[in-house]
């Protein structure tokens, strides 16, 4: 019998597999093999490094901090601007993106927490879940579904990676659409996939939260600050996951920027006094 899609109760690793979903997150896990074939020159890696910091930095800064948390305010302009550079990463709209983080948050290792290594394990937590066939309920994206063109680029989603792929193809060929698209957007899923699960198995506690969270300072070097996860979940709406000097937290100090510049405004933190009792 085929579960419903909508119902959080069911668990997840229980749900049927969503089949052309499956086989694009699988191509994109064997294409990369052929950069062991194709002559790749240098200035194309540079590139394609370049667009995979830009593209996470607009996972972490778009997807996660702002269209999941709402750590600082913008304007409706710069607000679709970091919508479309979330959806470069080719991981679907920001409502859903949204919506399922959200729901992380509220039943973080729990069965209604879709990629709950402590629950499901490892493999379901990391890359499985994303797999299965779930309809997100919107209830809790409400302050989003009120803009248009928020609904209109979720059914778009692919719209601007597939102009960007072919631009790197116009520009480079085989080798920048390799590297710049394909190599780096299965790291850039690997690294937003660990949030789920490596983040929630090793690493420290500083605060005792509900859930499995952890900090870690090499996973937040990789990650721009993201590894700083159990300072998240405690502070889930702070702008900053790292809290110290010492807490490098590169995502941060770009919204810190864009602050500076007055292109964001309001950006929440974190308590002094919590600051100062938890410095270590
Ligand atoms: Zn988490
Ligand atoms: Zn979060």
């Amino acid at each position: 019998m085929e579960l419903p899609n909508n119902d959080i109760t069911v668990p997840h690793n229980k749900r049927s597999i969503e089949w052309p979903i499956a086989f694009v997150v699988f191509s994109f896990q064997i294409i990369p093999v052929f950069v062991f074939y194709i002559e790749i020159p240098a200035w194309c890696w540079s590139l394609g490094f370049l667009f995979f910091v830009i593209r996470f930095s607009f996972v972490v800064i778009g997807y996660h901090r702002y269209f999941s948390h709402r750590s600082f305010k913008t304007s409706r302009v710069f607000q679709f601007l970091m919508a479309i550079g979330a959806v470069l990463s080719f991981q679907g709209g920001v409502l859903r993106w949204a919506s399922i983080h959200r729901s992380h948050h509220k039943f973080s290792d729990t069965k209604k927490d879709l990629h709950s290594p402590i629950i499901y394990g490892f493999l379901e937590a990391h890359v499985l879940w994303v797999i299965r066939k779930y309809d997100i309920d919107d209830s809790n994206i409400k302050d989003l579904t009120r803009f248009p063109e928020l609904v209109w680029l979720e059914r778009l989603w692919m719209l601007p990676s597939l102009i960007l792929a072919t631009l790197f193809f116009i520009i480079g060929g085989w080798p920048l659409l390799l590297v710049g698209f394909f190599v780096s957007t299965t790291v850039l899923y690997h690294m937003t996939w660990s949030v789920s699960s490596i983040f929630h198995l090793f690493g420290t506690t500083r605060f005792p939260t509900k859930d499995h969270s952890k900090n870690n300072f090499i996973s937040a070097l990789l990650t721009m600050g993201e590894g700083w996860h159990n300072n998240h979940h405690h502070f889930p709406s702070s702008a900053r996951a790292g809290l110290y000097w010492y807490e490098i937290d590169i995502s941060f100090y770009i919204i810190y920027v864009l602050e500076v510049l007055g292109i964001v405004w309001d950006v929440k933190g974190v308590p002094t006094y919590v600051l100062e009792k938890n410095n270590i």
